[in-house]
């Protein structure tokens, strides 16, 4: 027992009986010098909020070794968690003659185990934080290159699994190298945030948005076709366009090239025709929506 570090209670249901072993004493910070009166065992397991009792006699029928938890304050003073596995010893008539039960200190093994638990959630969160970062653009907060790419992967094949359509949507800052040259690089920095900002806005959840290089932002918009996406398209150039004038720039335009997802498509070609439509709405004068031929 001492060498185990463990206790051993006996009861017997039928004269309400408890043997209380020295370990068992131990455990609940009682020093072997003091005598051990009858009536102790009762007033220690109430003092410990502890229903050992009740709980074996609802219980007198397992047949296997069951378990019961505790914490418990001894009279020491030292808080202490107890498992209790105990097991019933049945008469010839099948009647519970005898519960004895095997007590356990685990309190180390919780300390530790909880200690565990915390540094495993510690460890996810950092890795959930790494990568956040990792699938970060800096400057705006949206996802970047590296994060758009694996969500329109993912997206393309959601799409194609449910039959639903798909429509890329890419946009630049019109003239962005006039606004860096005229206001400084500061500025142009506070501007695409702001673009950032107003079309985050304008995304519902399941949308990615996302910059994708240099002052050319991305807009994945699943469950539409381009008609509906070029409405989309349109209010955004708009709100660029109209909410410029309170920014740190006024006529801070963008220019916005959209393609519905072919089934001939792979992200590189859907990609590539969203390009094109946005060069041709640069071409066709700026700040204009184009749809992909
Ligand atoms: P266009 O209408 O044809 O798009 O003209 P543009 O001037 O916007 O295009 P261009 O590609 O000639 O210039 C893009 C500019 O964007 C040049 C570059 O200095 C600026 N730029 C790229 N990344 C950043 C950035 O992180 N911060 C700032 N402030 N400027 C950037
Ligand atoms: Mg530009
Ligand atoms: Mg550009």
């Amino acid at each position: 027992e001492s060498i185990a570090d463990l206790g051993v209670w006996q009861y017997d249901p039928h004269t309400g009986e408890q043997q209380w072993s020295d370990g068992l004493r131990d455990l609940f910070g009682m020093g072997q010098e003091e005598e051990f009166e009858a009536g102790d065992a009762e007033t220690l397991l109430y003092a410990n909020d502890i229903d050992l009792v009740s709980h074996v006699a609802r219980r007198d029928r397992e047949r296997t070794p069951f378990t019961v938890h505790y914490d418990i304050h001894g009279y020491d003073g030292v808080p202490r968690s107890i498992t209790v596995q105990a097991c019933n010893l049945f008469n010839a008539n099948g009647e519970v003659a005898r519960v004895v039960a095997v007590v356990r200190d685990v309190t180390d093994q919780l300390t530790r185990e909880r200690q565990l638990e915390h540094s495993r959630q510690a460890a996810i969160d950092e890795a959930r934080v790494a990568r956040e970062l990792a699938d970060t653009d800096p400057l705006t907060g949206l996802a970047n290159r590296r994060r758009v790419m694996a969500e329109l992967d993912r997206m393309i094949i959601d799409s194609r699994r449910f039959s639903d359509p798909l429509v890329l949507i890419v946009f630049d800052i019109d003239r962005f190298k006039v606004v860096n040259d005229t206001h400084g690089h500061q500025t142009g920095d506070k501007v695409m945030r702001r673009v950032a900002e107003i079309t985050y806005d304008q995304t519902r959840e399941m949308d990615v948005v996302g910059r994708v290089g240099g002052e050319e932002f991305v807009w994945i918009v699943p469950r539409v076709n381009q008609l509906q996406a070029k409405g989309m398209a349109e209010r955004l150039r708009h709100a660029v366009s109209q909410s410029s004038a309170a920014g740190p720039v006024a006529n801070v335009t963008s220019s916005v090239g959209l393609a519905q997802l072919r089934s001939s498509d792979t992200s590189g070609t859907l990609f590539a025709r969203a390009d094109n439509a946005l060069y041709a709405a640069k071409a066709g004068g700026r700040n204009l929506v184009e749809l992909a031929a």
